[in-house]
């Protein structure tokens, strides 16, 4: 698998904030050939210590246990292929936790940090699985970890591609221009990453009577009401849904991935 890749390492090149909760570093790969232009959209995964410090050599992986936070590429240059990543800046939330501190939010308050010239090791890259585009209606579901491959979906679908768009952020200062089909309507529900915006407004659509495909990728537990209700009410096929959770309230991504295997291997028991 791709994603199985020896560890490569990332140069800062820039992090700034678009907004009170986003921030965008951009890297440069050591490694160029490993990130062609059509690797945006794909995920690659950032290498913390036992300590919770970033490695930044190829030998430290070997060392016993680490954590890994999963990312996004939003765009590469096709030029320098420098490499854009968006952190939703979540470091309030994890104030509650039980988990020693400095063991938490490690991506995010690393993002917050960063320096130019700072380097971090990763894994990857590899690409997220996607839907039928050809599908009648087409509807997109996706909290602000998720906005970065929503962005790169949108932006590649046909020009006569027809759905909706449903994005919870945490403001309205989190609204992007996103470059996609005019058939596609984007709806920008705002709110703390707490509330349930998009499975209230997953349920509270009219169930199209054509067949459709749907791409969602959030929350665990607002996951878990959508894939739910898509399943049972709506006209798609297996190959037409893609259901991903991308955190979990409550828990760091270490706990979040147990969570989510089991969670996957129950709902295919169903
Ligand atoms: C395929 C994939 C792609 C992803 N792409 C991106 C991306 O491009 N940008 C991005 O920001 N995230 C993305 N994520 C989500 C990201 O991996 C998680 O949010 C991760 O937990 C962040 O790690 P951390 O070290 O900052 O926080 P952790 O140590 O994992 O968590 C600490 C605490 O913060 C809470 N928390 C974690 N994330 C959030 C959040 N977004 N909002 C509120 N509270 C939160 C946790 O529940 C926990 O209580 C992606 C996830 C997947 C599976």
């Amino acid at each position: 698998m791709k994603q199985k890749m020896e560890p490569t390492v990332l140069s800062v090149v820039s992090s700034t904030p678009l907004s009170a909760s986003y921030q965008r570093v951009v890297f440069r790969p050591q490694d160029p050939a490993r990130f062609p232009p059509n690797s945006a959209g794909d995920y690659f995964k950032l290498m913390f210590s036992s300590q919770g410090l970033p490695l930044e050599r190829a030998e430290q992986a070997a060392e016993g246990k680490l954590f890994l936070r999963t990312y996004t590429i939003r765009h590469v240059d096709p030029n320098t292929h420098d490499l854009t990543v968006d952190f939703v800046n979540h470091r309030a939330e994890s104030e509650n936790q039980t988990d020693a501190a400095d063991l938490i939010s490690l991506a995010s308050r690393w993002a917050l940090d960063a320096r130019p010239g700072d380097t971090i090791l990763v894994r990857g890259p590899a690409p997220i699985q996607g839907i039928d585009t050809q599908a009648d209606f087409l509807l997109y579901v996706a909290d602000m970890t998720a906005l970065p491959a929503l962005s790169v979906k949108l932006a590649n679908l046909a020009d006569d591609a027809v759905g909706l768009a449903l994005v919870q952020v945490a403001d309205k200062a989190d609204i992007q221009t996103l470059v996609k089909p005019a058939g596609i309507e984007v709806r920008w529900l705002a709110g703390d990453a707490t509330m349930p915006l998009l499975e209230q407004a997953v349920l509270a659509l009219p169930v199209p009577s054509t067949h459709s495909a749907v791409w969602c990728a959030c929350e665990f537990g607002q996951m878990r009401t959508i894939r739910r209700h898509i399943t049972d009410q709506w006209q798609t096929s297996r190959e037409s849904r893609y259901f991903s959770s991308y955190w979990k309230a409550g828990v760091t991504e270490d706990g979040h991935k147990i969570l989510k295997q089991q969670d996957t291997v129950e709902f295919n028991q169903q």
